[in-house]
């Protein structure tokens, strides 16, 4: 099997491979891989060119044939930036997420790249840093953001954003002669407009981060109200694997959790509404979420939901 050190590949089942995004590589999201029949459909494209460039290789390898189309789940950059791997196929979004990616990419690449020289000194500190560290878990932790930061170097300095050719508005149904796949626009979730790929024959989502697991989901590009409905669409198609855009493969029991986890939030964020319960920096994450990734994102869903 294809090996990087951006993600490791799962088999589905024959000709669906999910990829899950390693702690330290350039990958930090997941991406599917799926043999459509003599032609092969790619979901997402991770966060760098690097992984990108991974996927793309490992999507030649795994099924020796093709690939034609590759699909943007929604805008941020961690499932779009490999995107430039994949220049001469044919990349599909809804219409508001290429939109969407039309307004942020460019900004984010011209952000980071006066930050280079910054990026180096702080590359520099680490090295020191580690080599002086006693204490293994510090030096490991060091060692991990040091693996990021060298990652997100490579990216800024490689990236060329790269748009969808094709776009879609609520639905859209790619068919070849092994299986068929149903891309659905489930409207406001994670983002204003997330997209997920429904394998009917093998009930098998590949959710984008409309599904998270095991990490906190972030609200603030979204909406946790229209969220809950998109839950529901996805609970409908009553899928065997779902693929979450962070965390690892699960099942049907992925869209309950996401459920509960909103619910949860929206209720703490009610209570916190009272004048006398304004400060909610004290407000601990709860039980069933500290083991999750991510725990700064709680706080900033907390707020998100207060200010909204
Ligand atoms: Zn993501």
């Amino acid at each position: 099997m294809f090996h990087s050190r951006h993600f490791n590949i799962i088999t589905l089942t024959e000709g669906i491979y999910a990829l899950e995004a390693t702690e330290q590589g350039g990958a930090m999201s997941n991406a599917g891989i799926i043999d459509l029949g003599g032609f092969t459909l790619i979901f997402d494209t991770f966060n760098t060119p690097q992984a990108g460039w991974d996927l793309r290789q490992a999507a030649l390898s795994l099924l020796d044939q093709p690939i034609r189309y590759v699909v943007n789940s929604h805008w941020p950059g961690d499932h779009v930036r490999g995107n430039q791997c994949f220049a001469e196929e044919i990349i599909i979004a809804s219409g508001t997420t290429r939109t969407l990616m039309q307004q942020t990419q460019p900004g984010w690449l011209a952000r980071m790249t006066p930050l280079l020289p910054d990026l180096e000194s702080d590359l520099a500190g680490l090295t020191a840093r580690i080599s002086a560290e006693p204490e293994e878990a510090a030096r490991l932790r060091l060692t991990a953001e040091q693996a990021y930061l060298l990652e997100i170097r490579e990216s800024i300095e490689t990236l060329i954003v790269t748009y969808p050719a094709l776009t879609f508005e609520h639905q859209l149904t790619l068919h070849g002669t092994k299986r068929s796949v149903e891309l659905l626009s489930l409207g406001q979730a994670h983002t204003v407009c997330d997209t997920i790929l429904y394998l009917p024959s093998d009930s098998i989502v590949f959710a984008g981060d409309v599904i998270a697991v095991h990490n906190h989901p972030l609200f603030t590009d979204g909406n946790p109200h229209s969220w809950l409905h998109a839950l529901e669409t996805l609970d409908k198609l009553n899928a065997q694997q779902i693929v979450p855009g962070h965390g690892p493969v699960s099942n049907s029991s992925a869209t309950g959790s996401m459920r509960q986890y909103i619910t949860d939030l929206l209720a703490i964020s009610a209570d916190y509404r009272n004048p006398a319960q304004s400060d909610i920096s004290g407000i601990p994450v709860p039980e069933a979420y500290q083991s999750w990734k991510a725990p700064g994102v709680f706080q900033r869903n907390l707020e998100f939901l207060l200010r909204n």
